[in-house]
């Protein structure tokens, strides 16, 4: 490996796990004339089939992650919940890109939300909560309704439970397991937006219009892109993604989640520190993917233009809807999207199809 800022076509970036995500960044980086090594615990896993070399071991295997890291030129992460101490040690041997600090905010609800209070972005009121006791006196303080979630390992809406009445603390706290929580207020939104955002080794940062987000059952289901809102919400959305990308000193593409209240205002849900499935509809209707923009960024390369050509609805395929993959493929305004994933489970992801629009 080489630890220059630069890499020139034909090195290679190794990329911390290896589902759709990885598939897609492999992908995206092997246009780009990038060799693309995953790492991941499992063997087969859906980005292994489209790299040039896949490393499989625990991430808890610090040795593997090291030999990893030393034979590629840069490192990224598909996901948020990769060990820290596996990123910090792929960090050693070679440029890792977005850091460890993203990891970090990302991987825990509590440092994550101070973290964007204290850099501008701001959220629905939150307090940390340990126990019984503080679920109590926090959802005395925060009032009802309220939702309390785990503070590590949430998602798709799972270890949640919402607070409808004071009395309900303690049932919310033993329904999360007991878990180290916070609880948040509920925010009383009107829609669900994203923004995508990237950002390159020079800082430049370049943002994609906001998408429309529908959720069912905690899954994003739909995405509709780009989303009709007021330049002012559209600024502030920049706004919100540049403060947290500089505060980061972020390279690469983030997501950041939001509510959107009544009277205009944004407040962010959550950040992901990498290409988000909110963003999939870029490799369809715009000049550059997500998944270019991210992987030009590790690169150290100049980040592109993303203005959308087209509108778009991105629709996720979860479980027996993937079985409707041939009507897709015969319709002329779909772009359909298979992760190559054996197995269909219900809830799992199995696909997208971007249906564009005029
Ligand atoms: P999360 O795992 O935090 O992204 O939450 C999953 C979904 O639950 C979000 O997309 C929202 O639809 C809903 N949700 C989460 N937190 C809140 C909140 N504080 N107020 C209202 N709805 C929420």
């Amino acid at each position: 490996m080489s630890s220059k800022a630069r890499l020139s076509p034909c090195d290679r970036v190794g990329i911390l796990g290896g589902g759709q995500l990885g598939r897609m960044l492999a992908t995206a980086g092997a246009r780009l004339g990038l060799d693309v090594v995953i790492f991941d615990p499992q063997a087969g896993c859906p980005a292994s089939r489209v790299a040039a070399e896949t490393i499989t071991a625990p991430y808890e295997d610090l040795e593997a992650v090291a030999r990893f890291a030393k034979s590629v030129d840069a490192v990224t992460y598909e996901f948020e919940n990769v060990p820290v101490e596996t990123a910090a040690e792929a960090a050693r041997h070679a440029p890792l890109r977005p850091g460890v600090q993203a990891l970090e905010v990302a991987q825990d609800r509590f440092a994550e939300k101070s973290f964007l209070n204290q850099h501008t972005a701001p959220t629905v009121a939150f307090k940390p909560v340990e126990s019984a006791d503080d679920a109590l006196a926090a959802v005395e303080a925060i009032g009802v309704p309220s939702v309390l979630k785990t503070r590590r390992f949430g998602y798709d809406g799972k270890g949640q439970a919402v607070v409808r009445e004071a009395g309900a603390a303690g049932d919310a706290f033993v329904a999360i397991s007991q878990q180290p929580a916070i609880l948040e207020a509920f925010a009383p939104f009107v829609r669900e937006l994203s923004v995508i955002a990237a950002r390159s080794l020079d800082g430049q940062m370049l943002t994609y219009p906001l998408c429309e987000n529908a959720h069912a059952d905690g899954i994003l289901r739909e995405t509709r892109a780009p989303a009709s809102v007021s330049p002012e919400i559209a600024a502030e959305a920049v706004r919100i993604a540049e403060a947290i990308l500089t505060a980061l000193d972020y390279v690469g593409v983030l997501a950041v989640e939001l509510f959107e209240l009544k009277d205009g205002r944004l407040l962010v849900n959550e950040i992901a520190p990498r290409v988000h499935n909110t963003g999939h509809w870029t490799e369809a209707a715009c000049r550059v993917s997500q998944f270019e923009q991210h992987m030009r960024a590790v690169a150290g390369w100049a980040l592109s233009d993303p203005a959308p050509i087209r509108r778009a609805r991105m629709i996720n395929l979860i479980g027996d809807d993937v079985e409707g993959w041939a009507d897709w493929l015969a319709n002329p305004r779909a772009v359909l999207t298979l992760y190559g994933k054996r197995q269909t489970r219900a809830g799992r992801k199995m696909g997208h199809v971007t249906v564009l629009e005029d």
